[in-house]
């Protein structure tokens, strides 16, 4: 008998306030606190359920954005990091395809933001690299070294160099035209 009137020292998992637990399980102090933590574990539960449901549409929507050609500003926002102000401009410049369905309901072409991204610079420089070794010494004729070499006359020379835009360059009284090229229309031939 002696042994149900047995206190064990606890702190009370809701208000903190120590507390003589009559069983090893008693985890509060109180029924209320009892209650008050169920309450609170409940709404925890809950909040994180909330949170896990909020995150589940997100990305459901932003599934489903990318399926869609036509997206809102705000979308577009989201989807690439640029401000409403950028967007904007980028449609007044022509530079994104818009569609206006009335109010603060213009919509963007997705493809067009896709391409802004994806856009590469370096075949450009590449191309203007080429271009300029293009000129380099050893890779190209003078005028009247491609009328020897393929036995043509100049004015032949000039007007298939006008005719297939071949890059010219003057230096001095000599005009020097890429070797490649000439080969490549004058072998051709
Ligand atoms: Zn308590």
């Amino acid at each position: 008998m002696g042994f149900s009137k047995l206190k064990i020292p606890r702190v009370c998992e809701h208000c903190s306030k120590p507390f003589e637990a009559k069983t090893v399980i008693t985890r509060f102090c109180s029924v209320s606190c009892a209650n008050k933590a169920g309450k609170e574990r409940k709404k925890l539960e809950k909040e994180q359920k909330e949170k896990e449901t909020l995150l589940k549409k997100y990305s459901n929507k932003i599934a489903e954005v990318q399926t869609r050609e036509f997206i809102s500003i705000a979308e577009a926002k989201v989807m690439y990091g640029i401000s409403k102000d950028t967007l904007h401009r980028l449609i007044k410049r022509g530079i994104i395809s818009s569609v206006n369905l009335g109010v603060r309901l213009t919509r963007v072409k997705r493809s067009d933001l896709d391409a802004m991204f994806t856009e590469v610079k370096v075949p450009y420089q590449k191309e203007k690299i080429q271009e300029e070794n293009e000129f380099e010494v050893g890779n190209c004729y003078t005028l009247s070294e491609v009328s020897q070499k393929y036995n043509a006359n100049p004015s032949t020379v000039s007007g298939i160099i006008r005719k297939n835009n071949i890059p010219k360059k003057k230096v001095g009284s000599f005009v020097y035209v890429p070797k490649k090229r000439i080969d490549e229309i004058f072998d051709g031939k």
